[in-house]
């Protein structure tokens, strides 16, 4: 070996000493690769547009989904994303989704008494789970993505820089079985020979939601190109969790770990982040995965708080997959206890002089 490379691995592994790899710091203090950082609010009441916005600002929110009429003009002001929500849970009537007799039985017996881990339209503990919160719009239904057409024009003309979607899913987490829905899943049994009954339902309903959030996409962006279209993935789809990366959205919010108990083991939720992130430009580019935290601290849902420093391992571990953007449900439960919004606030802010 010569002076001159004995020179140059000494200088190397000085360097390496001096400045650990950035691989390292990722899971540490820093927002690093984070760079859109959404928070969905819906328990702010009394508090003012402003300081909403000041809170989720200091959070290290860069994207707020907040539903007050002065909200956009104040995320401006104070130099922050507003996402206006499109909401697809109250159908009218003749055009919500229809479920099975069973799963109708089910859903007495839980209205009646909520079974114990329900899961309010997560990934359901329980086999059999349907969501009580009925009223979803049939997917198939022209009648629904003309709703979705007027709801855009709608957030378009109020100014938001973000459209943000919210439950495009099934109520019972798997299909639609009104006569549309059904005549489609029994084309898709014919049109794909050797293929279960099962699987055509499965992946024919997966289609339709797939579909659907594109055709939104679609007329969002021809109306105004440089309009940002988000969703959060609810109710969850049980035949195939994480399918989000085949929609066209720019950041698809998918969940990597669930507000209520059981709370994820930790393992799952690093199975689940990387999934989202790595997975998410498969087959489009343009999406961006958007590992999605669920935190509940407020009443009736105080048993389910995490404790603050789960908090810190779940979005080390979104940090570590690499993920460039987060989303956070809710605001409101999360100012609600200062050790939680502590932690949010140090994992989320960059360090001075850092990325
Ligand atoms: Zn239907």
């Amino acid at each position: 070996m010569t002076r001159l490379t004995s020179l140059i691995w000494v200088l190397l592994f000085a360097a390496l000493i001096i400045f650990p790899s950035t691989a390292t710091a990722a899971g540490g203090s820093g927002s690093n690769g984070l760079a859109w950082k959404m928070v969905w609010a819906w328990s702010t009441a009394g508090m003012s547009d402003a300081d909403v916005v000041a809170q989720a600002k200091s959070l290290g929110f860069n994207v707020l989904e907040a539903q007050s009429p002065g909200i956009v003009r104040e995320c401006h002001r104070q130099g922050i994303k507003a996402a206006g929500l499109i909401y697809f849970g109250s159908a009218p009537e003749g055009c919500a989704q229809v479920i099975s007799p069973t799963e109708e039985a089910t859903l007495r017996r839980e209205e009646a008494a909520l079974p114990p881990a329900y899961q309010y339209g997560g990934e359901p503990v329980r086999h059999g789970e349907v969501m009580i919160e009925g009223g979803l719009w049939c997917f198939d239904r022209p009648e629904a993505l003309e709703f979705g057409k007027k709801e855009i024009d709608r957030v378009i003309a109020a100014g938001y820089d973000v459209i943000a979607l919210d439950y495009i899913g099934y109520q019972n987490y798997h299909a639609c079985f009104c006569p549309i829905s059904t005549s489609r899943h029994e084309e898709y049994l014919k049109t794909h020979p050797g293929i279960s009954r099962k699987a055509a339902t499965d992946e024919c309903s997966r289609d339709s939601l797939v579909s659907f959030y594109n055709a939104l996409v679609a007329y969002a962006k021809s109306k105004k190109p440089q309009i940002v279209v988000t969703a959060h993935l609810y109710p969850c789809f049980i035949p195939d969790p994480i399918y989000g990366n085949r929609t066209s959205l720019d950041y698809c919010g998918q969940t990597v770990s669930w507000f209520f108990q059981p709370h994820w083991n930790l393992g799952r939720v690093r199975r689940y982040a990387h999934e989202v992130v790595a997975r998410a430009g498969r087959y489009n580019p343009s999406c961006t995965g958007a590992p999605f935290i669920g935190i509940y601290t407020l009443k009736p849902y105080e048993n389910d708080r995490k404790t603050p420093e789960r908090v810190r391992d779940e979005i080390r571990i979104v940090k570590e997959s690499g993920a460039k953007a987060i989303q956070f449900a809710e605001l409101g439960n999360i100012l609600n206890d200062p050790e939680i919004a502590r932690v949010v606030r140090e994992e989320l802010n960059p360090p001075i002089g850092g990325h």
